[in-house]
C-alpha cells in the first residue's frame, strides 16, 4: 500500500531539511519527496502517517565495524578485568588474550547482539568485518545492507596457503543476505607482502571490494618503516610469529601498500590516523575512502586523525565505531557528537552528518539505494523525536548532541516498520 511519512522536519541528506516535510513509499522505494501539501496533492489516496513532532532522518552507515566481537566487554570481565591498556601493542595483546578460549558459538551469538544494537541505534548499513567466517549465514534474514569483509591475516607460507582456499571457496558467494560479500586484510603489519599482494590483485580482477587498517599507530608505522619495534618484540612472539619479522622496508604505510597494489577505491582504509600531508594528497589523487573512528582511537591511545586536512584535502571520508573491544556503544550518532568534539570541530555537524549518512554509502557502493532520503532509493529511515524543541536551524547541531540514539522512536528498512 502506497504510504505517505511525514513529521515536522525531514532531512534527506542531499538538500537542506524540510519543514512539514514528507515521503510517498511505494514498494519499499521513495517515490515522491517534499512538503506534505506537494506529496499528498499528486497522491491523495495514499495513507497517511503523521509522526508530528518529530523528525524523518536516513538510516546511517556504520563504515567499519567488527560486531563479533560485540560481548568483548563482558569476555574481557570474566578474563583480565584489570588488565592496563598502555599502548597499541598492549591492547592487541589483552586482546588476543580474551578471546583465546572462545567457542564459534559464543562469536554468533556476540554477532547477533552486534546486528541487534546496530539495528536499534538506526543504522541501515554496515562495512563488517567477520574473523570467523563461518559466522557469515547470519547475516541471510538480516535487515543491514552493506559489505561483509572477510578478516584474514598471517605470516606463515603454509596457513596462508590454507588461509587463500578458504576465502576463495568462501567468496564463490557473491553475497548472503543483502551484504555483499569481501575481504579483509587485516593490516601491513599481520599480513605478509606477497599475501597482502595477492589480495589487492584478487580484488581488483574479481571486482570485490575489501578493507584495511591503515596508519592506525606509531607502532605500525614504525613495523612497516623500519621493521620490529614493539609489535616486533612484543606481539609477534606472543602468537609464534617471531622468525617472520620482516626487513625495514623504508616505506611509510601508504607508500608500502600502494607498491602492493592497494591504492583503489574499493579497498576501503580505515583508521589513518598516522597519515602526513603528503600521504593525504595521495589518498585524495587516488579518490580513496578513508574510515575515521575517532572513539576507538582515543581508546587506544593512538593519536587523532588530521581531519580538517583531510576534509580540505578532497579524501572521501565515513565514520565507523570499530568493535567495543575499542569503543563503547555501536551507534553512529555517539559517534558523530564524540567525533564533533574529539576533533575541535574540525569537521562541523553538517559534514559529521554527511560522513554518517551519503559518505559511508558511498564508501561502501551503496550511494545508489541508501544514504539519503531520494527518490529511487530505499525507504530506509529512522524517525527521531527530541526530548526538547529543536528549531530548524539548529537540527545539525541535535545531531552531535549526544542524545540521538534514545530519540529513536521508529526505524524503517526498506518501507517496513521495526520498533528500535
Ligand atoms: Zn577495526
Amino acid at each position: 500500500m502506497n504510504c505517505i511519512y511525514t513529521a515536522k522536519y525531514l532531512v534527506s541528506g542531499n538538500a537542506p531539511p524540510v519543514e512539514g516535510g514528507a515521503l510517498l513509499v511505494v514498494a519499499g522505494r521513495i517515490a515522491a519527496v517534499g512538503t506534505l501539501k506537494e506529496v499528498t496533492r499528486n497522491n491523495p489516496e495514499a495513507e497517511i502517517v503523521d509522526f508530528h513532532d518529530a523528525l524523518l532522518v536516513p538510516l546511517l552507515v556504520n563504515a567499519h565495524t567488527h560486531l563479533e566481537l560485540t560481548d568483548f566487554p563482558q569476555w574481557a570481565e570474566t578474563v583480565d578485568a584489570a588488565a592496563q591498556l598502555e599502548n597499541f601493542v598492549s591492547w592487541i595483546l589483552h586482546l588476543i588474550k580474551v578471546k583465546r578460549n572462545l567457542g564459534a558459538e559464543q562469536y554468533q551469538l556476540s554477532l547477533r547482539h552486534g546486528i541487534a544494537k546496530s539495528l536499534a541505534a538506526g543504522t541501515g548499513a554496515v562495512g563488517d568485518i567477520l574473523a570467523h567466517h563461518g559466522s557469515r549465514q547470519l547475516y541471510q534474514d538480516c535487515l543491514l545492507v552493506g559489505s561483509l569483509f572477510l578478516e584474514t591475516l598471517g605470516q606463515d607460507p603454509a596457513v596462508i596457503c590454507r588461509l587463500r582456499d578458504g576465502l576463495t571457496l568462501a567468496l564463490k558467494d557473491e553475497a548472503v543476505g543483502s551484504v555483499e560479500l569481501g575481504i579483509s586484510p587485516h593490516s601491513p603489519y599481520s599480513i605478509s607482502k606477497d599475501y597482502l599482494q595477492w589480495i589487492y590483485r584478487y580484488c581488483r580482477q574479481q571486482k570485490i571490494r575489501c578493507t584495511t587498517h591503515l596508519a592506525e599507530s606509531v607502532d605500525e608505522v614504525e613495523f612497516v618503516e623500519q621493521g620490529g619495534g614493539r609489535l616486533g618484540s612484543q606481539l609477534y612472539p606472543q602468537i609464534g610469529w617471531e622468525n617472520y619479522i620482516p626487513q625495514a622496508s623504508g616505506l611509510r604505510p601508504v607508500e608500502y601498500i600502494e607498491q602492493l597494489g592497494g591504492l583503489f577505491p574499493e579497498n576501503l582504509l580505515a583508521h589513518g590516523v598516522q597519515l602526513n600531508p603528503a600521504e593525504i594528497e595521495r589518498l585524495a589523487d587516488k579518490k580513496m575512502w578513508l574510515v575515521l573512528c575517532p572513539r576507538s582511537n582515543a581508546t587506544l591511545n593512538v593519536g587523532k586523525a588530521p581531519a580538517e586536512k583531510l576534509h580540505r584535502a578532497g579524501v572521501k571520508l565515513a565514520l565507523g565505531t570499530d568493535s567495543l573491544a575499542s569503543c563503547d556503544s555501536l551507534s553512529i550518532w555517539d559517534e558523530m557528537a564524540f567525533a564533533h568534539h574529539w576533533f575541535n570541530g574540525e569537521l562541523d555537524a553538517p559534514t559529521l552528518f554527511s560522513m554518517a549518512t551519503l559518505g559511508g554509502a558511498e564508501a561502501l557502493g551503496l550511494e545508489n539505494s541508501i544514504g539519503s532520503l531520494e527518490i529511487g532509493k530505499s525507504a530506509s529511515f529512522q524517525v527521531l523525536r527530541p526530548k526538547t524543541t529543536v528549531a530548524i536551524t539548529e537540527i545539525f547541531d541535535y545531531f552531535v548532541s549526544s542524545y540521538c540514539t534514545d530519540d529513536i522512536v521508529q526505524v524503517y528498512h526498506r518501507g517496513e516498520s521495526q520498533a528500535p
